[in-house]
């Protein structure tokens, strides 16, 4: 029995990973590099991240794949703290925040960044009647209705809204802060909630974020030695189509008759179909979307995207050196500018080996309510973002080296409900075919350790359908 994948990034590889250790080596369908968003590639003499430099270490999906492919050398970043750049200056982001929401107000009051009026109203969570959300609600006005404007603007927004390249008026806060929103719904004041909460993020102990040493690349290379080495097939092409049953690219409908035994997915690529026994589509929605054709379920198609840029350049050390102690600044949304985080990577990362001479550092862009990230070319982006920085801290900078990484439409916007449109879909394809499931960064979390949960999941999946002779009695000819 053959299964195949489609998509090579870090949710495909782990649905693949899944297959190979039931003993189902996959044929994976990449057309483009393998890994997706997980790039490391040299940079002012060594290995910098492209796109993520770390993971969480929370949940534990992505340690234990590491040490499943043996992968063992992995190193934390630097116990740096955060800054804010707000109101013209760099400041100190407050202790205590647990996704920039206050666990205590006493850090929040000394670290000037809110003002009297915010404060006061910050305070009033501890006497507020109980919220006790329901549903899902916006982050925006589960902390909001708590804390007031100014702690969601200048503490939550570039923390948790930076994270996924969004407004809080626009995040779900079942999927982005689920532990915000247990809290509410327990306790009446969530200050107090999160202090009773167990370990919040960023309190328990040992590191929070890991990666492999030489960077996150290394995860997916090794990931990819590991599956070629149990077998796994890799087509270097695009799939065009995928239909259930066998039969012609381009059919809605199945050729599977009653009791289904003989079931199968096809899979269309340029040089012709193949079928297979189940397939995950582990790429973004919208393709999956067009893959699937005229059976896709709707909710595919209703997921937006958010594109995101990253600058890395290296300074010279004569120019400016970022602050000991410190790995990078944040910037809140409604200070208008292009830059929405810089990550002082030489300070962050100083296994990644230190040259005194220059600093490299990564400044981030893109936010669902910015469009310049699109709009502007290479080089107008990345004279705007030297810029940026140069009025950050405080020095006319020249990079004697830069790098732009574009990602296009990469961050999905998990908006309120994205929940319950993600299970939707899950249950418009298991009824059109139990053969078919999606994975990745689109549906349950963009996160790697997420996205390594959910390609190993959406493999169980089909290999439960694979395994049962009826799976294909559920096939309808019609979109779900
Ligand atoms: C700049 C940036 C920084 C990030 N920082 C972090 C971080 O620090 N920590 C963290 O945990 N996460 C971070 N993320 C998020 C994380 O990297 C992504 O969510 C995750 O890598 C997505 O994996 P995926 O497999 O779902 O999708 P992708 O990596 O997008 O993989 C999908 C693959 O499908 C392929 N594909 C597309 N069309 C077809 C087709 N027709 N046929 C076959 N294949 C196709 C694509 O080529 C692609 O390789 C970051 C992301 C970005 C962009």
């Amino acid at each position: 029995m053959t299964y195949a994948v489609i998509g090579g990034g870090v949710a495909g590889l782990a649905a693949a990973w899944e297959l190979a250790r039931a003993g189902h080596p996959a044929h994976v369908y990449e057309p483009g590099r393998i890994g997706g968003k997980i790039r490391t590639s040299p940079f002012a003499g060594r290995p910098v991240d492209e796109g993520p430099d770390a993971f969480l270490v929370r949940t534990p999906d992505a340690t234990d794949l590491c040490s499943e492919i043996g992968l063992g050398d992995l190193v934390a970043p630097s116990a740096g703290r955060t800054l804010l750049w707000t109101r013209g200056r760099l400041r100190r982001l407050p202790d205590g925040l647990v996704l920039g929401v206050p666990g205590r107000l006493g850090p929040v009051i000394r670290s000037g960044l809110l003002g009297p009026g915010g404060l006061a109203r910050a305070a009033l969570d501890l006497v507020l009647p109980p919220s006790h959300p329901a549903g899902d609600v916006s982050v925006g006005d589960l902390v909001t209705g708590r804390f007031g404007r100014q702690v969601a603007t200048r503490l939550v927004e570039p923390l948790l809204g930076g994270i996924h390249a969004a407004s809080l008026d626009e995040l779900s806060a079942e999927l982005t802060a689920p532990h915000l929103l247990a809290a509410a719904r327990r306790h009446r004041s969530l200050l107090l909630g999160l202090r009773t909460q167990t370990a919040p993020v960023g309190t328990q102990s040992g590191p929070i974020f890991l990666t492999p040493a030489g960077g996150t690349g290394r995860l997916v290379e090794e990931l990819e030695k590991a599956l070629r080495a149990a077998s796994t097939v890799f087509h270097a092409e695009p799939v065009e189509a995928v239909r259930a049953g066998a039969g012609q690219a381009g059919e809605a409908g199945p050729t599977v008759g009653p009791g289904g035994g003989n079931a199968t997915v096809s899979v269309t690529t340029p040089s012709g179909s193949r079928d297979y026994e189940g397939v995950v589509l582990a790429v973004p929605a919208p393709v999956a979307s067009r893959l699937l054709g005229p059976a896709a379920p709707a909710g595919l198609g209703s997921i937006r995207f958010t594109s995101v840029a990253l600058l890395t350049v290296s300074i010279p050390a004569s120019q400016w050196s970022p602050p000991a102690g410190y790995n990078g600044f944040l910037v809140p949304h409604d200070e208008h500018r292009l830059m929405t985080a810089c990550s002082f990577f030489t300070n962050k990362w100083p296994a990644a080996g230190v040259d005194a001479g220059h600093h490299i550092v990564r400044v981030s862009a893109g936010h669902s309510r910015d469009g310049r990230v699109d709009r502007l070319d290479d080089a107008e982006l990345t004279a705007s973002l030297i810029a940026e920085l140069s009025r950050a801290v405080g020095s006319p900078l020249q990079p004697a080296e830069s790098r732009l990484s574009r990602w296009p439409d990469a961050f999905p916007l998990y908006q309120v409900g994205h929940g319950s449109v993600v299970e939707g879909i899950e249950r418009a394809l298991a009824a059109w075919s139990p053969r078919v499931a999606v994975a990745g960064a689109s549906y349950r979390g963009a996160g790697i350790p997420a996205c390594i949960k959910s390609g190993r999941s959406a493999a169980r999946t089909v290999l439960a359908a694979g395994a049962r002779p009826e799976a294909g009695t559920g096939l309808t000819a019609e979109p779900a």
